[in-house]
């Protein structure tokens, strides 16, 4: 446990890191045309097999010139007409201009584009309206995006919506990625029923699943979902097997918390070696991680919110390494004024669902509604976390304070 460590609790950097510790990343790659590397990440750098543009090309529909042809005359006969994909290809006469397209190649010797707001047509030909021109005016030039052979993408990288098309600009069809982790998630506890199901008396919804698998999913990973587990030693152990003969990670929510933690702890002591921590977080306290025989695990708390929250805050860095995400970054925080008061004692670092909006050009945050862990309506209505700091205390209305945007794991 680390400096900050107050009341046996581990602080959230101090779990972050000993679980990075003990991650190495999957370094299996394959190749896969771009349509279906959305959320892949890139095992190698990928360099741009060409300059782009690939040629000095118009900015704008207008008239191709050479500067020192309009310095001697405002008005220059047309020569003839370059499009894009169809370029000037002929003699171009001194004295003459072209007329060109938005995206057509520039004729060789033309050193500016003139805008066509910029010109009239008359009976001489193009009369220029302006003639002080500066030189590559309107022209984009050969590798001004990208020469080739340059970098474009670091190893490392997910790759986005963004991406996609600038690969497919640079004519790359196919790029080496890692495989995706795979992760085996299922939920413990008696009184959980899926959904569809009538209710008895003392049972709730599985809504757990409802947030992890497509948070996973968000994160990059592929998940194997094995739904609602009994806590019953046998078909636990069971599950835990199997989930671990699939998966590079098993997780789960529920029977961690105290009461429970032996029972599992004794079937997970058998399986491999797994730490319970209490994780000086609000909500989200029990969290559990370790290795079993062939996998890593994490043991999410119950409470929905709580699961959530761990599984953002706490596993995602993680995932991200085991992903081979080096670009990974943790959701960025920014200060906001405080609408309302927190009740608060230091100890722990709070992680109460705000919506953040603008009011007067300055930043501000408010409640999102109940902040109990088990409530997750405040959750769905929030549009980010209020991050009160481990040592801080309670805080009145109109105080800064930090917020931090959901990332797209959260949308
Ligand atoms: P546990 O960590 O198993 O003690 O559970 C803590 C709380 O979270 C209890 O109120 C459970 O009923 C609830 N809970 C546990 N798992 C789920 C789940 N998958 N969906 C909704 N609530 C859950
Ligand atoms: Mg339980």
């Amino acid at each position: 446990m680390g400096c900050c460590d107050t009341k046996g609790l581990l602080s959230i950097k101090d779990a972050i890191q000993t679980m990075l510790a003990d991650v190495s990343p999957i370094k299996i790659s394959q190749n896969l045309p771009i349509e279906t590397a959305l959320g892949y990440v890139l095992a190698e750098d990928i360099r741009s097999p060409i300059d782009v543009p690939p040629f000095n090309n118009s900015a704008m529909d207008g008239y191709a010139v050479r500067r020192q042809d309009l310095a001697e005359c405002d008005t220059l006969p047309l020569a003839g007409k370059a499009f894009a994909g169809q370029p000037f290809d002929g003699e171009w006469p001194e004295k003459t201009c072209v007329r060109i397209m938005t995206g057509a190649p520039v004729p060789s010797g033309c050193d500016a584009v003139i805008m066509q707001e910029k010109t009239e047509s008359t009976a001489d030909g193009i009369h220029f309206l302006t003639t002080k021109v500066k030189a590559q005016d309107n022209i984009r030039p050969q590798g001004d995006d990208l020469r080739q052979n340059e970098i474009v993408f670091p190893a490392g990288t997910r790759l986005t919506v963004r991406d996609l098309p600038l690969l497919a600009s640079l004519g790359i069809r196919q790029v080496p990625v890692f495989r995706k982790p795979r992760v085996a998630i299922f939920s413990t506890g008696d009184e959980l029923k899926p959904v569809g199901e009538p209710l008895k008396a003392g049972e709730i919804y599985d809504s757990n699943r409802y947030a992890i698998r497509p948070m996973l999913e968000k994160f990059g990973c592929e998940v194997i979902d094995l739904g609602i587990i009994p806590d019953d030693q046998t078909q636990l152990t069971e599950t835990f097997e199997k989930a671990q003969s699939l998966a590079d990670v098993v997780i789960t929510s529920g029977g961690v918390s105290v009461g429970e933690a032996d029972y599992t702890k004794n079937i997970l002591e058998s399986l491999g070696q797994i730490n319970f921590w209490k994780i000086a977080i609000k909500p989200g306290k029990p969290f559990a991680f370790g290795k079993l025989n062939h996998s890593l695990f994490c043991g999410l708390p119950g409470n929905p919110v709580s699961a959530a929250v761990t599984l953002y805050v706490l596993v995602q860095p993680m995932l991200a390494k085991l992903a081979g995400h080096t670009q990974w970054q943790a959701p960025a925080q920014m200060q906001a004024v405080s609408k309302i008061s927190f009740k608060k004692s230091p100890g722990r670092a709070d992680y109460q669902r705000g919506i953040f909006s603008i009011e007067n050009g300055q930043l501000v945050v408010d409640n999102a509604g109940n902040q109990s862990s088990g409530a997750f309506r405040a959750m769905s209505a929030a549009n980010c976390f209020v991050v009160l700091e481990q040592e801080r205390g309670s805080v009145e209305a109109g105080e800064m304070v930090t917020i931090e945007p959901f990332n797209p794991a959260l949308y």
